[in-house]
Order: C-alpha cells, then structure tokens, then sequence
C-alpha cells in the first residue's frame, strides 16, 4: 500500500500536533503552578499596599532574607505560624526544630494542601519551592535532610510568614 502526498501531509502533521501537544503538556506538569487555581489573587500594586517592601520582595518576587534576619528562626514560643500575605495557616509551631541554618524550619506543614511544591532550578541548583497554596507567596524550600517522623526540611523566610502566639498555652 502506497500513500499518496495529501494523505503523507496529513499524517504528518498529525504526529507533529501531537508531539507538539505532548511537549507542552510535559512543560506545564514540571512547572507544577499551571492546574493550580490560586483563590487570593492580587496586582503587584495591591500587595505593595499590604505588605513591607522586604516581605513584598520574598513572598512576590522569590526573594530570600539573609540568614539570621529574621524575626522567627530563634523564636521558641508556642503558636501558628500564617502565610504574612493572606493568613492560611501553614506550619505549627510543634513541628519547628533548629535546623542551624538561620532560618525557621519545619519537618511538616500544617496540612499537606497549604503548601504547594514545584521545581525550581534557578541559580544551577535543583531545589523544590514551597508556595502558598492560597495566594502563591514565596515561601522558601523544602529539603529532604529534615529529622523524623517525616525526614523533611522546610526551609522558611520569616519575611513569608506571620506567627500568632497561642494564647491558651502562655496563660498556663
Ligand atoms: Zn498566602
């Protein structure tokens, strides 16, 4: 069986459509962020009016803070720690340890749907970014060098997050 040129040119470009569909496809799924739906969104200019310039920095434009800057790395006290753009609660503080880093750090996040986990392979390293599933904030990395039970290590900005002292337990 011999095919015609129409019938080549329109398998060809069947098989070019589907791979061009399938690469695209591959790009979105490593991007992570694509499917999902953010359910605070605001303008570059709305969050400036809500947020420092330094937290504006971190959580919008992926910035990190230096380590040992921040307000929440040494703090010990007993409460939640929220996202400092929308206030989902992400991490409690029963879950920081000291990771000797500089920065607060967690081995498990307040609910596995708060944070979002994508690739990130800025400055030639391969880390995952951790967001804020709510609004997309920036909120640092997750390392896989954390204690037990779970062996993880969220790697936060303080600049990222807003810590509300549990009440109940500093009256007792
Ligand atoms: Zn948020």
């Amino acid at each position: 069986m011999y095919l015609n040129n129409k019938e080549m040119k329109t398998i060809l470009i069947t098989l070019i459509t589907c791979f061009a569909m399938l690469s695209n496809c591959t790009a979105q799924e490593e991007s992570g962020v694509t499917h999902h739906k953010f359910t605070v969104v605001k303008t570059d200019a709305e969050w400036m009016k809500i947020l420092t310039p330094e937290q504006f920095k971190v959580t919008r434009r992926k910035s990190t803070e230096l380590a040992c800057s921040g307000a929440y790395w040494k703090n010990h006290e007993k409460g939640i720690y929220k996202c400092v753009c929308c206030k989902l609660p992400l991490f409690d503080s029963q879950t920081k340890f000291e990771s000797g880093t500089g920065w607060p750090s967690f081995y498990q996040a307040i609910h596995k749907d708060a944070i979002l986990e994508v690739a990130d392979h800025s400055f030639g390293m391969e880390r995952i970014e951790i967001m804020c599933s709510r609004c997309g904030a920036h909120l640092g990395h997750v390392f896989d060098d954390g204690p037990r039970p779970t062996g993880l290590r969220y790697c936060l900005n303080s600049l990222a997050l807003d810590f509300e002292k549990d009440e109940k337990v500093s009256k007792k």
